[in-house]
């Protein structure tokens, strides 16, 4: 089996959601219901030895459902949040994390040590990212106070305009250039990141604001679930442009699982054939680098192909990606060793560590 390190899940905001419901999020992640993508045993079951898993506010559906007879739709973007009800979700997601961790169902990482150290124990080395960063303020405090918890990822904008940027709305077919990019808070927001050692993640930001952070950022430019453009035209995915930026840095394009971004046509349909995943998966590889793709599932935050299913399902993708002529050393890379590459140097850490 080859194991997986993962850029991109939303399991806290499932586990958040059923805890406001009454359920004990612990217990759901430990024991696991069958419910979503991630719990402990599909995790372990899959090869899902960690990843980056997103504190993230939701705006509810994102009404891409909402489509003409050619199967295409403009969502408007979500309405931009307020901040201290955002922070008070945002510390419950963190929260429930922390819970995880001390009960022994998985490990916070706050560096590649821990990662390694969470893989001997067999734990799920969870990352702690922030997808959109409404619970942060202008001056930067409470980045200050959520690194020192164990943040070490975040994205200045989700779909939604911050204070710190402006995010891309979902639509297809649709260019990532749809508005501004980065405001004066959000470069102030890139700059200290990249000084504490915290990965900026530019999926959900516009074609703008990719261009703003690659030029202010001294790190590998990270897009932790997005996929080519070219094969699937939605806002969300990069164009060869942004690709060939990507591979400049030396850094990474985690393939986004869901079907939306996946499909030519856009299709939300579970159906959606392995090899979809396969043709993206190439022209990555074609157009950043062997080093510079890795995978960024979305589990519990999209509609994911049937033949995947869950995080259980994870070694059916190896499994394609093994039959179109992906080698071991290849794989390794894919699914794991890249992520540990980027998050190292956003980490500020050397061969030597
Ligand atoms: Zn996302």
């Amino acid at each position: 089996m080859q194991p997986v390190f993962d850029g991109h899940n939303d399991v806290l905001l499932r586990l958040w959601s059923n805890a406001a419901k009454g359920a004990d999020p612990v217990a759901e992640f430990m024991e696991g219901t069958g419910e979503g993508h991630i719990d402990m045993p599909r995790a372990q079951k899959g090869g899902l030895a960690g990843g980056l898993c997103a504190i993230y506010i939701s705006s509810g559906d994102i009404g891409d459902d909402n489509r003409d007879a050619n199967g295409h739709y403009a969502v408007p973007l979500s309405e931009p949040l307020e901040r201290a009800p955002s922070l008070d979700i945002a510390l419950d997601m963190a929260s429930i994390a922390f819970r995880i961790d001390r009960a022994g169902g998985w490990k916070i990482c706050r560096n590649s040590k821990d990662i390694a150290a969470a893989e001997a124990e067999g734990k799920f080395a969870a990352v702690l990212h922030m997808e959109g960063c409404e619970a942060i303020d202008a001056d930067l405090a409470a980045l200050d106070v959520f690194y020192a918890a164990g943040l070490r990822s975040l994205g200045p904008v989700w779909s939604r305009h911050t204070i710190f940027g402006h995010g891309v709305p979902f639509a297809f077919p649709s260019s990532p250039d749809t508005g501004p990019g980065l405001t004066e808070a959000g470069k102030r927001l890139v700059k200290e990141c990249n000084r504490i050692g915290i990965a900026i993640d530019l999926a959900h930001i516009t074609e703008q604001g990719f261009w703003d952070v690659a030029r202010l950022s001294d790190k590998p430019l990270i897009v932790s679930h997005s996929n080519a453009h070219a094969l699937t035209p939605i806002s969300r995915n990069l164009t060869d442009k942004q690709l060939g930026a990507v591979r400049e840095s030396n850094g990474l394009v985690g393939l986004n699982f869901a079907v939306t971004m996946l499909r030519a046509d856009g299709g939300k349909r579970a159906d959606t054939p392995l090899s979809d995943m396969i043709r993206h998966v190439d022209h990555l590889v074609e157009h950043v680098g062997i080093d510079g793709v890795a995978l960024g599932s979305d589990f519990d935050g999209a509609t994911i192909p049937a033949e995947i299913g869950d995080a259980a399902g994870l070694q059916n993708l190896v499994a394609a990606l093994r039959d179109a002529g992906y080698g071991d050393a290849e794989l390794k890379k894919i699914c794991r060793d890249n992520w540990l590459r980027v998050l190292r140097a956003a980490w500020h850490e050397t061969e030597a560590n």
